[in-house]
């Protein structure tokens, strides 16, 4: 195990500055609160954050990281708080360990290897700082090279699946190639150690059959570059990893058997245009093996390699690879984001244009607001439109920002979405239509009863969820459209003294463009076609005058007939029927119907004043009376005056609490020195409920005035 002293030197070794103090206080803090802890090696566990420590400092990691990597295990394992280590060590640090606190836990959460890509992404989007992955990687590596320490072989047959599903694709994507090659070579021992052994084998064998071809090869490369002038080249053999080669196999089902299988060679030059002039000196040494040829430097990936990737029939006519790379570039291949810190500690190279995007990454890295920020600017931004959040299983589901419980429910399964009732977040009642941050825990509530509703379209915002709500109205809306049609069609042959029959209706469906008589029905529904129009049409000799201009004391009237009332039962709202906005009719009230083209009946109070431009069309009026198994919520809409006095606001809505009225809606439509005029939407069961609190209302001395709208 480092030892304190040792551990602080090779730091202050690449970083003159870092706070001595902060890693000495670090190591004693982390020593004394893992007190006897003992790792599954028999280790005292305090070595374990030492030796994390150890790897963040072999990458050169500021101080901080380096802290943070003492501290990582203290809030999870041991009676350490992040107040405690705030006091101690300040917020950054405590921020830092918060999140690789974080990290783990969500660690803990689910085990299914189908959801790697999805909980790489979350731990992603939730480091809200690139050091916190960084610790935790350390941490990966660390656990990975005692992993044969563990016992069950299920556990480490987990952690080295997860390794190789997401830390080595997360070390990858953060550039880190020697991380990702440690973490996937463990992983890969774990999981397949006879793969391995026999590949590893192979490759000795080759190595020994070739003996001596390599130095021959490197002193070739080296004498050819220093003739056509590229002076300080450096070059290497590298071994690829027994990892690489067992992919590689996989992909292509081949053996291997050439010195390019196992070999990479390596030219490390002074700037860019040496990169170049080596790889023309090689290509005109050598023949080009054709495809071969990629330009990183011009092109970099995603994750900031660079790099020139050629090959060759080299000297002792051996096909080769060759990576040709500046010294800068090849610190950045190997450590990827964790090699920013290095340059960022005072190393002048990276002054040239060429490294401006370095120099903007650092940036970004010091002043991003947060991950989202982050990930924008690094091109990991393909995952901050998204939000993960888990089923209390423990499952993860990725959805599109501003995505709400329904789409949860409905990306759940198309089962619970249609029958949501209610959701919980973090184990708190919220809304349908509360929108989800990132690591919530999501609890769908259902009920049998429940269908769809035309409301939940205005906020979901996944294809599935509109989908599915949309297929459902539309199916329900023509039931809806139907069953009302057949009711004002029968109505109207009442109203004529006709005895309802469907034969007369078939003999006339091509005049309405239907082609059955439940279309009919339907059109009639949608307000398309009148009931009138339709037994005019069936019994043509009976033509009474048409409809003409009447009084609206005569409309109402008529409406009112003593004819039977269609009934609203079972229509649901913002489908066939519509409640208007002008006089929010409640149930108890008398009310009317009124057929609006394409769209059904809008129902309104029999007193409402906008009823005034409908009286010359009779036709479109609509006897409809309530169903008494409504229990749906209904919203009546009051008009109140109260003085402009401190607290009549509050007492005004306490009253309105109190008679069990829930507000949905509050305006100031007028206000003077003395009075306020406010308009008031209370959810209420009918209209006898509306009643009780207007009544409730005028009792209370400081409100002026309490009026129903009326339109
Ligand atoms: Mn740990």
């Amino acid at each position: 195990m480092m030892r304190q002293f040792e551990l602080v030197e090779l730091v202050k070794s690449y970083d003159a500055n870092a706070d001595e103090g902060a890693l000495n206080r670090a190591y004693v803090y982390s020593m004394k609160a893992h007190g006897a802890q003992v790792r599954a090696s028999g280790d005292p566990y305090f070595s374990h954050p030492v030796e994390v420590a150890g790897i963040l400092a072999q990458m050169k990691l500021d101080a901080a990281s380096i802290v943070t990597g003492l501290l990582h295990d203290t809030v999870e394992d041991t009676v350490a708080t992040l107040d405690d280590i705030d006091r101690v060590f300040g917020p950054e640090i405590t921020r830092l360990v918060d999140g690789v606190t974080k990290l783990s836990r969500i660690e803990l959460q689910s085990d299914q290897t189908k959801q790697a890509e999805n909980f790489r992404k979350l731990v992603l989007a939730m480091s809200e700082d690139i050091r916190v992955l960084l610790v935790k990687l350390a941490d990966r590596l660390h656990n990975m090279q005692t992993l044969h320490f563990i016992k069950s072989d299920e556990k480490r047959r987990r952690i080295a699946r997860e390794t190789m599903d997401i830390y080595a694709p997360l070390a990858e994507r953060l550039g880190m190639q020697r991380m990702k090659d440690q973490l996937e070579d463990l992983a890969f021992a774990e999981l397949h150690p006879d793969a391995r052994a026999s590949i590893l084998a192979r490759r000795d064998f080759l190595r020994d059959k070739g003996a001596g071809i390599v130095p021959r090869i490197l002193a070739e490369l080296h004498r050819k570059l220093e003739e056509g002038g590229v002076a300080n080249a450096v070059v290497s053999g590298r071994e690829k990893s027994a990892y690489s080669i067992w992919r590689k196999m996989q992909r292509k089902n081949v053996t291997f058997e050439q010195l390019a299988d196992l070999m990479a060679f390596r030219v490390m030059v002074d700037d860019v245009g040496d990169c170049y002039h080596a790889l023309g000196i090689i290509h005109s040494a050598y023949h080009v093996v054709p495809g071969r040829f990629k330009d990183y430097i011009s092109t970099p990936k995603p994750n900031n390699y660079r790099s020139l990737h050629t090959g060759v029939i080299g000297p002792e006519q051996q096909r080769i690879e060759v990576q040709i790379r500046t010294r800068e570039m090849h610190d950045v291949a190997e450590l990827g984001v964790a090699a920013h810190w290095t340059y960022k500690h005072g190393a002048p190279t990276t002054e040239g244009p060429q490294y401006r995007w370095l120099r903007e990454l650092l940036d970004i890295l010091d002043h991003a607001a947060g991950p989202e920020e982050f990930l924008e600017h690094t091109k990991l931004e393909m995952f901050q439109d998204q939000v993960f959040a888990f089923t209390p299983k423990g499952d993860l589901i990725a959805l599109p920002r501003g995505a709400t419980a329904v789409d949860f429910a409905y990306a759940v399964h198309s089962e619970i979405g249609d029958t949501c009732v209610g959701a919980k977040i973090n184990s708190r009642l919220v809304p349908l239509r509360t929108q989800l941050q990132n690591g919530d825990q999501v609890e769908i509530v259902t009920s049998k009863a429940q269908t769809p509703s035309p409301t939940w379209e205005r906020f979901v915002v996944t294809g599935k969820a509109r989908a599915r709500i949309r297929r459902f109205i539309r199916t329900q809306q023509r039931t809806q459209y139907l069953d009302l049609g057949r009711a004002i069609v029968q109505k109207a042959f009442r109203q004529e003294g006709q005895e309802f029959s469907e034969r007369p209706l078939e003999a006339v469906l091509k005049t309405f463009n239907c082609s059955t008589v439940e279309d009919l029905y339907a059109a009639v529904g949608q307000g398309l076609a009148t009931g009138r129009a339709v037994v005019n049409a069936a019994f043509p000799q009976q033509h009474e005058p048409k409809a003409k201009v009447v009084s609206l004391d005569r409309a109402r009237r008529r409406a009112k007939r003593n004819d039977i009332a269609v009934p609203i039962r079972g229509l649901i709202p913002g489908m066939a029927l519509h409640f208007a906005g002008c006089c929010h009719p409640l149930p108890g009230d008398r009310i009317v119907g009124i057929v609006t083209t394409g769209k059904g009946v809008t129902i309104h109070t029999i007193d409402c004043e906008t009823l005034e431009s409908f009286a010359d069309t009779p036709e479109r009026w609509l006897d409809v009376a309530w169903s008494n198994e409504d229990d749906a919520v209904h919203v009546g809409r009051l008009n109140v005056t109260i003085a402009n006095e401190p607290g009549n606001l509050g007492s005004l809505t306490t009253v309105i609490g109190k008679q069990g009225g829930n507000i949905s809606n509050l305006k100031i439509t007028n206000r003077s020195s003395d009075f306020f005029e406010i308009m008031i939407d209370i959810e209420v069961g009918d209209v006898k409920h509306l009643t009780t609190i207007i009544a409730a209302l005028r009792a209370n001395p400081v409100i002026n005035s309490v009026e129903r709208a009326r339109g």
